[in-house]
């Protein structure tokens, strides 16, 4: 009996609160004087007080093992600062993970399954309270393993209107903007990833849709998560002719500066490389999104064959950026192209490419991307860049066609 009604407070996935009835326009802000998460050696406890009640669940994720919770419209700015008295999370992260809901995710350092999940309101305010207990892995898959319901699933960005017919009108440019929501990206001396690129991203569109040469979809416009495959299914539905993803972030390897092209490949050209392909990686999964894909034989070996039409396309596109960001006079790292793993960087006929704008983990080119009038030369240098690509590559199928 007691099983099952543990069983019944854990499936119930979204607890609809008395406060719905007031409308949820609302932000409700976690008291961080009022939340604590606590061990007492044998499990873990959560517990935030929030200054109104929302919807809200609660789940288990694998690979790594993390407790999940979705909340309606809450602000966890301040979760960083609230007791951790425990050393069994070993990271936590809170941010929109859809528009209207938030995610906040703490990983753990083993399996645990979620024994208690309650709200407790009283004079207007909620108290969320999870107790995690130590789990065996069998236990923790099961609970893991649960589907998420069917009107949860982010939504699927088939709905991107095709933006042209091949071959007529504008080229398609889809612009990435790096990281958002859940995943804020690189953050140093108040500056964060996810901000700077949306900004850069809107610049870049402006100039790129100006005289009519480019239309422009952007994969988010907006401080919301959007995993690194529905980034690509965004280029696919928009019938990109060229994908670019814009990235700003900090490198603890070795000192970077300068902006960088990154090309996709199996081989990372440096541990650098490898490590920042990894860590785009890692944000999407601890954000709730399992990367794996099940790709069959043939569907590798078409791809493939695609991949092996396209990657000569991303090389010249790699080329005349690097020629036009030169031109214009600006700071490029001094291996201005690089490849690695970048899972954004997988459609097999799409040409994709990765742009660190600059590193923020270099004063300097922190300073000059919060600059409106170097991002203006670098917009400059990428809209001439891609110009001249397009030139090159109308030429290059004229002459296969002869
Ligand atoms: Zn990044």
């Amino acid at each position: 009996m007691m099983q099952s009604l543990l069983t019944a407070i854990v499936t119930l996935m979204l607890l609809l609160s008395p406060a719905s009835a007031q409308g949820l326009s609302a932000l409700a802000r976690m008291d961080p004087a009022a939340s604590v998460i606590s061990d007492d050696g044998r499990g873990i406890s959560l517990r935030f007080s929030l200054s109104q009640p929302v919807p809200w669940r609660v789940r288990v994720m694998a690979s790594p093992p993390r407790v999940v919770l979705d909340t309606r419209e809450v602000d966890w700015s301040q979760i960083a600062t609230i007791p951790r008295l425990t050393d069994r999370v070993s990271d936590l992260r809170a941010g929109v993970f859809r528009p209207g809901w938030s995610r906040l995710v703490l990983e753990l350092t083993g399996p645990f399954t979620v024994s208690k999940a309650a709200m407790n309101t009283a004079d207007g305010l909620a108290e969320i309270v999870v107790r995690l207990d130590p789990a065996e892995p069998e236990a923790f898959a099961l609970q893991a393993e649960r589907p998420e319901p069917a009107d949860w699933a982010l939504p699927k960005p088939a709905d991107v209107p095709k933006a042209v017919v091949p071959g007529q009108g504008p080229v398609v440019v889809v612009l990435d903007p790096g990281h958002g929501g859940i995943d804020p990206g690189a953050e140093s001396d108040g500056v964060q990833e996810a901000a700077l690129t949306l900004t850069f991203a809107r610049e870049l569109k402006d100039a790129l849709q100006r005289d009519g040469d480019f239309l422009v979809v952007m994969t988010r416009d907006d401080d919301v998560f959007v995993p690194l495959e529905a980034r690509i299914s965004v280029a696919r539905a928009a019938g990109a002719n060229v994908l670019i993803s814009l990235h700003a972030d900090a490198l603890a390897e070795g000192e970077a500066n300068g902006a960088t092209l990154y090309t996709l490949s199996d081989e990372a050209t440096d541990l650098a490389a490898k490590a920042l392909a990894e860590r785009h990686d890692r944000a999407d999964l601890l954000a709730g999104v399992d990367l794996t894909q099940q790709d069959d034989l043939i569907a590798t070996v078409l791809m493939d064959m695609a991949r092996a039409k396209t990657a000569p396309k991303v090389d010249r596109l790699a080329q005349s950026l690097k020629a036009a960001i030169k031109a214009e006079g600006l700071r490029m790292h001094r291996h201005p192209i690089q490849s690695g793993g970048f899972s954004v960087l997988k459609s097999p006929d799409i040409p994709s490419i990765l742009i660190e704008l600059g590193f923020l983990s270099s004063a300097s080119d922190r300073t000059r991307l919060s600059d409106p009038k170097w991002r203006a030369r670098m917009i400059t240098a990428l809209r001439t860049g891609l110009m001249a690509w397009v030139a090159e590559e109308a030429v290059l199928a004229r002459r296969e066609k002869r």
